[in-house]
């Protein structure tokens, strides 16, 4: 009896804690996460330590815990169709809630703080890309021109890479395909001399924005920071975007250091995240920098740029998939109050087919058996399962409402009467054995919810269990 009752003081106690005996293996789990998403480990090191001071003594989140705990055991076994809400529910453990915080501070640490992850203002706003070669500086540029334009906004782009010929001329196709003017002075002049000009006839042409495309190099050089740091002088651009590859991996943090330390970016944009990556460049940038990451680059069309969002990049990161959206729903749609009836009628060892809808609209509340296809172990579930199963609802549904309410709300007005169940298989249009069925998952749920009721009220008798 004792483990029973344990169970029930589980069911019906206080919220769970975090604790540091048990956010050990989890936080195992997270770093290894992180390294396997390319986050530099000084990087995961701090970043680790942080979720741990915030997530000890965080409270599993209210109304979802004990009360939905409890639902889940009652739905133990009741119907083989039911052990879905059991799989979607396994969803919202403490578990969860501590991922829930991993992932929370990583979108904090991505998101938050730093102002405005769009462009900086300016008459005309002047963007300085910057980056190591083959990074995707140009089509970059290329891009944020196009994203531009879609916002009503004039762009002149600005061809400097005096050292590859081919680069001017890939500027200068780019601009022709998205229908942007580029500014080019061939290959003979100083770099930081076609930048001022460039600006010069974008000012005459009083575009909105001019975007100057620079040359990279394979490594930080001086050179390179010294041409960057001249242009920033001599133009004052409202962004200075620093371009990182997001296939970059460990790297990512030192080179953004250095970047950022010698001339001061304004953001980043992180590109072929349509790659293998998980992203976890995004995660050094801004742990490194301070800057916010401005644009994703997922493809080398000149449509591929995305805003950056926080929340995706951390879901990224962690490898979870659709995990966090799953337990979103799942507390948004079981209500506290909910929960709470349930223990109050079983209490009073009411159980009637109200009751057993709400259960079924709970789920619904989620999305439906749709929901599976989000859970990790989904695979386990078959496509013909999931039919099936929405078919069962679909009849338990029309068989509840083909009832008249008195015995909706006292069902043993049909357990008793062959003649009203008959009467209710016809009205619904659904088979004796339907109702038969309906009436066999009632009655195991009801069986269920007796013997919780007598656990429960042990406990609040304060019966010693042993
Ligand atoms: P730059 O040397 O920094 O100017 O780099 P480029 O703009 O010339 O790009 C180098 C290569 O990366 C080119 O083949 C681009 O098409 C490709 N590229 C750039 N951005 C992306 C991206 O977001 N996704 C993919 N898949 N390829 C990209
Ligand atoms: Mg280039």
């Amino acid at each position: 009896l004792s483990s029973s009752i344990q169970k029930a003081q589980r069911l019906i106690g206080k919220s769970g804690t975090l604790t540091k005996e048990n956010m050990k293996d989890p936080l195992k789990e997270v770093r290894r996460a992180l390294l396997e998403a390319d986050v530099s480990l000084p990087v995961v090191r701090r970043f680790i330590k942080k979720v741990e001071e915030r997530a000890l003594g965080t409270k599993v989140l209210d109304g979802v815990t004990p009360d939905t705990q409890f639902i889940k055991t009652v739905l133990d076994g009741v119907t083989p169709d039911t052990q879905f809400i059991k799989t979607v529910l396994d969803g919202v453990t403490p578990d969860t809630q501590f991922i829930k915080t991993v992932s929370n501070e990583l979108i904090d640490l991505m998101g938050g703080g730093v102002g405005a992850k769009d462009l900086e203002p300016g008459f005309p706003q002047i963007i300085l890309m910057a980056g190591l070669q083959g990074v995707g500086k140009t089509t970059a540029a290329g891009k944020l021109a196009l994203y531009l334009k879609k916002s009503k906004k004039s762009c002149l782009l600005v061809a400097t890479d005096v050292y590859r010929p081919a680069a001017i001329d890939q500027l200068v196709k780019l601009g022709a395909a998205i229908d942007v003017p580029v500014f080019e002075m061939g290959t003979q002049v100083d770099p930081v001399e076609i930048a001022k000009k460039g600006v010069e006839e974008g000012r005459r042409l009083g575009v909105d924005a001019v975007i100057i495309d620079t040359a990279g190099r394979l490594q930080v050089d001086e050179d390179m920071m010294g041409e960057l740091r001249s242009m920033k002088a001599a133009l004052r651009p409202s962004d200075t975007l620093l371009v990182v590859d997001a296939m970059t991996g460990q790297e990512a943090a030192n080179l953004v250091k250095a970047f950022n330390d010698q001339v001061d970016i304004s953001g980043a944009i992180l590109t072929k995240m349509d790659g293998d990556s998980r992203g976890g460049a995004a995660l050094s940038v801004r742990e490194v920098s301070g800057k916010p990451i401005k644009f994703v680059g997922v493809g080398e069309k000149m449509e591929a740029l995305e805003p950056f969002y926080p929340e995706r990049m951390a879901s990224r990161i962690l490898g979870m998939g659709d995990v966090l959206t799953l337990y979103e729903r799942a507390e948004s749609a079981i209500k506290e109050e909910d929960a709470k009836r349930t223990v109050e009628r079983m209490m009073e060892e009411k159980f009637d087919f109200n009751d057993f809808m709400a259960q079924w609209k709970t789920m619904n509340n989620m999305g439906g058996l749709q929901m599976l296809k989000m859970m990790p172990g989904f695979n386990k579930i078959s496509e013909k399962q999931l039919y099936e199963a929405e078919k069962t609802f679909e009849m338990y549904e029309a068989v509840i409402k083909a009832m008249e309410e008195e015995e909706r709300s006292d069902p043993e007005l049909l357990v008793k009467s062959m003649a009203r169940r008959r009467r209710v298989a016809q009205a619904s249009g659904r088979s004796e054995a339907d109702v038969a069925k309906l009436m066999g998952a009632y009655t195991a749920m009801k069986s269920q919810m007796g013997g919780m009721s007598k656990l429960l009220k042990l406990q609040k008798a304060g019966a010693d269990p042993s």
